[in-house]
């Protein structure tokens, strides 16, 4: 009888943990991963999108290429998880598990902040990014709003990105100097993991004219007004909002026992769950890092399903490998006139978190370039 492999979710970490398990165990491990969509996208394509610079289709990954790897792709929508009974539902099967990693990220709740649906936009989901392209291009004056209404949210530096790009498309078409792009904060610095890394990106921000407005938490939007209500210091007008939509654990996660505190709480050597040979990565988890947590993002998921795969090939092949999640991720802000900056993450690895801001340059944009094209290649080639 086959050893069955279940992996929930075809993002960063699940597909860490499918690729890199399939390459290492024979035909009588069973890998099974489900995913509602067809296709994977990496995180900051959707400003591709967001600025027309590239098509839907040359973003996608199929994950129809993963049966070829031998890796079982379901393309259906997970409706329980059960990590007691070792069962999980979908919307049309029920599979059974004697390994489970739950990679399901996080869910987007734009309808969380009142009249952001209606009067605001966002570049965090495929549609969204879609949704704004051409209001973008008919835009030619006023004020822009970039807005974190909470945290936690996806690669931290990613709305002062928006912020750069938007910079330099204005810029590109002779408008700039009539628009003003204001980005608006809960915190009293943008990545409050680091006042280093926050004095580096504020100072560029700067440099490209771009405000920064800590402690702006941005409550609710009144769309027919064009005001955006902020707490404790009342309306600000804007003529194009852009959020960041308040990020929650999966519903899916939510009703099972994986999700009883909210984000999954897992042991953060080797992000077990409480139940036996269940595990969580990536942004569906809550992982502390002293006053702080890892964050959410997709470099750090991928470290994380590392760490997944050697610690399941260190229990089926009785091996005593070490093994520990240290966190290392980066983020990277692709600021216009062909250069990129970043932020590199080492959270665990230290007593106290750390992240370092470089660039921006022309290596950083090489480096991102390679950090797609070698993510499509390890997982999808
Ligand atoms: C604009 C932008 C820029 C970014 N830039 C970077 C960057 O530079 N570096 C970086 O590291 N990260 C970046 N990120 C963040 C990164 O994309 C995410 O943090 C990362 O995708 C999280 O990986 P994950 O595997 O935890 O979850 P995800 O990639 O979100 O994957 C979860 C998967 O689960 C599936 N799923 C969820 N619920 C169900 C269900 N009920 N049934 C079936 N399937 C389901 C989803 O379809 C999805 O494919 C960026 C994000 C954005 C939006």
């Amino acid at each position: 009888m086959k050893t069955n492999i279940l992996i929930l979710g075809g993002g960063f970490g699940g597909l860490e943990v499918a690729t890199g398990l399939r390459a290492d165990l024979e035909d009588n491990f069973r890998i099974t991963l489900i995913d509602k969509n067809d296709s994977f996208i990496i995180g900051f394509t959707k400003f591709d999108l967001m600025f027309g610079r590239r098509a839907p289709e040359d973003i996608k990954a199929y994950y129809s290429e993963l049966n070829k790897k031998g890796i079982d792709f379901v393309q259906d929508t997970i409706e329980q998880i059960d990590p007691e009974n070792k069962v999980v539902k979908t919307s049309s099967s029920t599979f059974t598990f004697d390994y489970l990693v739950v990679a399901l990220g996080a869910e987007l709740h734009p309808e969380a902040i009142p009249g952001f649906l209606e009067g605001g936009y966002s570049f965090y989901s495929f549609a969204e990014a879609q949704r704004i392209h051409p209001v973008i291009e008919k835009f030619s004056a006023g004020t822009i709003l970039i807005s974190v209404f909470d945290n936690p949210y996806q690669c931290p530096p990613s709305p002062y990105e928006a912020a750069f790009q938007l910079h330099d498309y204005f810029k590109g078409k002779g408008t700039r100097t009539d628009i003003t792009i204001k980005t608006l904060a809960p915190t009293p610095i943008p990545l409050p993991m680091s006042k280093d890394a926050s004095a580096a990106l504020q100072e560029l921000l700067g440099q490209h004219d771009i405000e920064f407005l800590p402690k702006h938490k941005v409550t609710a939007l009144v769309p027919d007004k064009k005001h955006a209500l902020v707490d404790g210091k009342g309306p600000m007008k804007y003529d194009l909002f852009l959020g960041v939509p308040i990020h929650m654990p999966p519903k899916v996660v939510l009703d099972s026992a994986l999700g009883q505190n909210g984000w999954v709480q897992v042991d953060q050597n080797n992000l077990r769950t409480a139940f036996e040979n269940v595990y969580a990565i990536g942004d569906v988890t809550n992982i502390p890092a002293g006053r702080f947590a890892v964050p959410k993002a997709g470099s750090f998921a991928e470290d994380a399903g590392k760490t997944v795969v050697d610690d399941i090939l260190n229990t089926i092949k009785q091996e005593n490998k070490s093994v520990k999640f240290n966190g290392i991720g980066t983020c990277f802000l692709e600021v216009g006139s062909g250069k990129v900056a970043r932020v590199d993450g080492n959270i665990l690895g230290n007593p106290e978190p750390q992240l370092t801001f470089s660039g921006p340059s022309e290596e950083n944009r090489a480096d991102r370039t390679a950090f797609e094209t070698s993510r499509i290649e390890k997982w999808f080639k």
